[in-house]
This record gives C-alpha cells, structure tokens and sequence, in this order.
C-alpha cells in the first residue's frame, strides 16, 4: 500500500515545459538535473487566457529545486512572509479546515485545477492565473496539492507583499528567466510573486 505522505503520479502535460514538450529537466537557477529520485523541487506557470477565445499562452514557466526555492523565500521580508502565512490560514479556515485528502480513485487533475485554490473562481473567466505544483524526479507529489492561484487571489498576495520583497522576486525573475514584454506587463502590475 502506498504511504498517504507519499502520494505520486506521472507528472501531467500542463507540467511539461512548453518550451521543450518534455517535463523540465533541470533547476533554472543552479542546474541540477531534477528528474533523478529523491530530487525535489517546484513548477510554477503563469497562463494569459484570451477572453472570448477557447486559446491560453503561458506567459512564464520555471521550474526550480527546493534548496534555490528556500533561498528565494530568504530574500522576503519577514513580514512578508508572515502575511502570506496568515492568507493561507484565513482560506484553510474557511474551507472548514477540512485535511486535503486526495482520493487517487476519483482524483481529477482538471477539475481540480479548473478553479482558484484561494477563491474558487473559475480560470476560464480569468484573465491569467499561476499554477504551482510540486515534484520529486519524474513524478508529480499530491502530498501538496497542485494549486491555481487566480487572478484575484494574486492581486490579494501581492498586496501583502513589502515593495522590497516584490522588487527582489522581480529581479530574480528578470535574471533567470530574461525579461518578455508580456512578464514586464506583469512586473509592472507586481502581480508576480513564488510561493
Ligand atoms: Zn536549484
């Protein structure tokens, strides 16, 4: 029987990098090649729908491994920190405080990620939204459940964030992943933000 803690699947397309159509192979910030057992590490997209069109282009993707993630998380404030804590409390709270169960039999990848982990909204009627999931070498984990954040959810975080951490994620983003018209879009709305 395989251990609640240690829920795996196959890492699903969405996850893929879209610019090799192959899941990611390495850490964008140290290189360490992910798909080997016991690495862990994080995918994170930001996805632009097109109102009206049945058509959505991702605007970023990164993958990065656990240890440059919590190097990441030093650079943000402790207040920072703590107000993204308390955002994510005060939704566990209201979803019951229910434990997240995932269920392998009934479990559906797209339903679950058709709606905004924080507010429920829908992501067909958003104009983007970020999607984060967690992996270890060639499979995804469900231990943490893969969670959108929808537009709204990302405008609350960003909001808690001090201007020095957002300016700091900002130019980590700009270094590892090079600037794009449309990720400056973002940048300039400060919408960007790691979990
Ligand atoms: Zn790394």
């Amino acid at each position: 029987m395989q251990s609640d803690r240690h829920i795996k699947i196959e890492i699903p397309t969405r996850f893929f990098s879209d610019l090799e159509e192959k899941p990611f192979e390495i850490c964008q910030v140290c290189g360490k090649s992910l798909l080997r057992e016991g690495v862990s590490y994080v995918v994170e997209k930001a996805i632009k729908n097109y109102p009206g069109h049945d058509f959505s282009s991702t605007i970023y993707e990164m993958a990065i491994c656990v240890d440059c993630h919590k190097e990441i998380q030093k650079s943000m404030s402790q207040e920072s920190m703590q107000n993204l804590q308390l955002y994510y409390q005060s939704v566990m709270e209201k979803k019951g405080r229910q434990p997240m169960i995932i269920d392998l039999n009934t479990f559906n990848l797209d339903t679950w990620l058709s709606t905004c982990f924080f507010k429920g909204g829908e992501i067909k009627d958003m104009d983007e939204y970020q999607v984060v999931a967690q992996f270890e070498g060639d499979k995804m984990l469900l231990t943490m459940p893969p969670m959108v954040i929808g537009s709204a959810a990302m405008g609350e975080m960003a909001a808690l964030m001090s201007e020095k951490t957002t300016d700091e994620m900002n130019d980590f983003r700009n270094r590892f992943m090079g600037p794009s018209p449309e990720l400056e879009e973002l940048i300039h709305g400060k919408k960007l933000f790691l979990l």
